[in-house]
């Protein structure tokens, strides 16, 4: 493995410190579950690892404040996945959370690190998408929220500056009340990327989000707010039109080893469906 210096700061400010000495040469390392693997395999070479686990303003926790659920950014998965705000609020997060690799990786994998990754096929983003989130990020100029719709850029770049680390992310209570679910298909049982992963909301007023990952250079949002999902009743070809709408933005690269295009469209389309299902059972038993 490449030599890199190991720094391990007691305060966010001299993190950021840090980052805004050495720019692209320094890393920030959280859970470490992508970035010791990329380390290891030489595709990053830093001079120095920023490592975030002794900074006391980012500590791991949820809570409620003012309207929002605010994670930690250096939450676990399955602390994620087992915290009552999160299942009560955002249940497709915690499913979603729930699925992220093996229980080995769910304990060390975080939030933060699963969307600063930005990789297409990471599974809290589509939730994450449908239930607005916004990222709080730290940086020399003080603290800025970016709309996670605005987050993710392509595979392993967001908009985050070099100098700004992630402190927690945002979820605004729900005003209207939503059905949610998470679907992702993979190679085979067991721990495994997505090869689709997708999340689908509908709320009351028959506004449904969806968002889908895997199938593009970013995970995608689209909103319906034509009522049309979100009504059973509509007819079946309406339905399906409105779907397809939706689902357009999916260009899944022909160069993935993990499914070819044909495969990954098709299961778009299927996952698509037993999402809105189930997110519409769902919305029906929260009334
Ligand atoms: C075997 C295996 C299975 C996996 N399965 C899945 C899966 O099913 N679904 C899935 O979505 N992912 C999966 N992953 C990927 C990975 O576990 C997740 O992306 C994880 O959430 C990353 O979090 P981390 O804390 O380990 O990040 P790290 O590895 O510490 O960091 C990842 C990247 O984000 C940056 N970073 C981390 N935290 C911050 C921060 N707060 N501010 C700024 N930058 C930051 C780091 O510098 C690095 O570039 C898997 C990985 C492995 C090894």
């Amino acid at each position: 493995m490449h030599t890199f210096a190991y720094a391990r700061p007691a305060t966010l400010a001299e993190a950021v410190a840090l980052l805004a000495e050495h720019g692209a040469a320094a890393r920030v390392l959280a859970g470490g579950t992508d970035l010791i693997i990329r380390l290891r395999d030489g595709t990053l070479v830093p001079d120095v690892v920023i490592d975030l686990k002794r900074i006391a303003s980012l500590r791991p926790g949820v809570r409620e404040e003012a309207g929002l659920v605010v994670i930690g950014a250096t939450t676990v998965m399955t602390d994620v996945a087992a915290d009552p705000l999160v299942r009560r609020h955002f249940p497709a997060l915690a499913d979603a959370a729930a699925v992220v690799g093996s229980v080995q990786i769910r304990n060390r994998a975080t939030l933060g690190g699963n969307i600063c990754n930005a990789s297409p096929a990471a599974d809290t983003a589509p939730p994450l998408l449908v239930y607005d989130a916004t990222v709080v990020a730290e940086g020399p100029g003080g603290t800025r929220r970016i709309a996670v719709d605005d987050f993710f850029v392509r595979s392993g770049v967001t908009t985050l500056a070099g100098d700004e680390i992630v402190t927690a992310i945002e979820l605004p209570l729900p005003a209207l009340r939503m059905g949610a679910a998470h679907e992702r298909r993979t190679r085979r049982r067991g721990h495994d990327l997505a090869s689709v992963t997708l999340c689908c909301g509908v709320r009351e007023d028959g506004v449904t989000r969806l968002s889908y990952g895997s199938v593009g250079p970013r995970p995608v949002l689209r909103v319906d707010e034509t009522g049309i999902l979100a009504d059973p009743a509509a007819p079946a070809e309406a339905r399906t039109n409105i779907l397809e709408q939706l689902l357009a933005d999916a260009s899944p690269s022909p160069r993935s080893m993990r499914a070819s295009p044909a495969y990954r469209l098709a299961m778009l389309r299927v996952l698509g469906r037993r999402a809105l299902a189930t997110a519409l059972e769902r919305l029906e038993a929260r009334a």
